[in-house]
């Protein structure tokens, strides 16, 4: 028996607004716990399928969520330039292609699980299927809601092109860098070692627009909202040495407490560092950013 197509949309929804809810609070990954323990309404309905890369619940008419692990994820997170990602389906299983055919022909909003460690993903939502090729057993996934608005999205104009690669730099990738700074930096800010996630940022440490490899950890640092702001407009440096460094006029400066403890204190300051080695800052970044400090 499927439930009833509004019941259907209200759990989607009120998954979204969990989503949401859990990420305000400061969450950057969610855990295969939590996840197949969501509940709507006091009633348990897991968000992923043990073992599998698609939820699809008996009840439900169409797929509720996708999910790629990590272990394909760990150098590339798999999401294109335009902003979409293919998802095979199991020759094994016929039912996949049914319900994936039928959120894709109902429009049915979906979210779409990235593994960034073993066990842990980011959540995009709400994503669409805009695409479906039974031939080759495949869908194309977009995970940004303007994307569907596309005529053809695996083949964009030149103009839909430009603004798609925009919008997947500034949205899609920064969960993923997100994720992984705030991990190797065990949820603390690097600089005050401030601890609550829900006012630590994932900073570049060179702007992402410069790179090709947005979600490097090592273009990252993970600082609160003072010392992010202050380490972007340059009134805070760090040295290739990981040392903390404040402006001199702000040094001089006479103020209250924030100037005083939040930023003068922390001149001179050693940067805490990731505990794996491969996960520190570059130095080669840091010395470009600190140049435009010292200036
Ligand atoms: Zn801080």
């Amino acid at each position: 028996m499927t439930r009833a197509r509004s019941e259907q949309q209200a759990i989607r929804e009120d998954i979204f607004r969990w989503l949401d809810l859990r990420r305000n609070a400061g969450a950057y990954e969610f855990s295969r716990a939590e996840l197949i323990n969501y509940s709507f309404n006091g009633e348990r309905i897991p968000l992923l399928d043990t073992g599998r890369g698609i939820r699809n619940p008996a009840d439900f008419d169409s797929t509720l969520t996708i999910m790629t692990s990590s272990k394909k994820t760990e150098y590339s997170d798999g999401i294109s330039p335009e902003g979409l990602v293919r998802y095979s389906y199991q020759s094994r299983d016929g039912g996949d292609n049914v319900k994936l055919r039928n959120a894709y022909n109902d429009a049915d909003p979906l979210v779409y699980f990235l593994g960034v460690r073993a066990g842990y993903f980011v959540a995009f939502y709400p994503a669409y299927i805009v695409h479906d090729d039974p031939s080759r057993r495949e869908v194309h996934v977009a995970l940004d809601e303007s994307l569907r608005f596309f005529d053809d999205p695996l083949n964009l104009k030149e103009t839909e092109r430009r603004y798609a690669e925009r919008l997947v730099k500034a949205r899609l990738h920064q969960p993923m860098f997100r994720a992984r700074v705030l991990r190797a930096y065990e949820t603390a800010c690097a600089i005050c070692e401030l601890k609550h996630a829900e006012l630590l940022d994932a900073a570049h440490i060179i702007p992402d627009s410069n790179l090709e490899g947005v979600a490097e950890v090592t273009n990252g640092l993970a600082l609160c909202k003072i010392h992010h702001a202050s380490y972007d407009q340059n009134l805070l440096g760090i040295t290739p040495d990981y040392e903390v460094r404040i402006d001199r006029d702000l040094l001089e400066e006479v103020d209250g407490p924030m100037l005083r403890h939040g930023l003068q204190d922390m001149h001179g300051r050693s940067l805490m560092l990731p505990k794996r080695k491969a996960e520190h800052p570059s130095k080669d970044r840091l010395a470009q950013k600190y140049a435009l400090f010292a200036a």
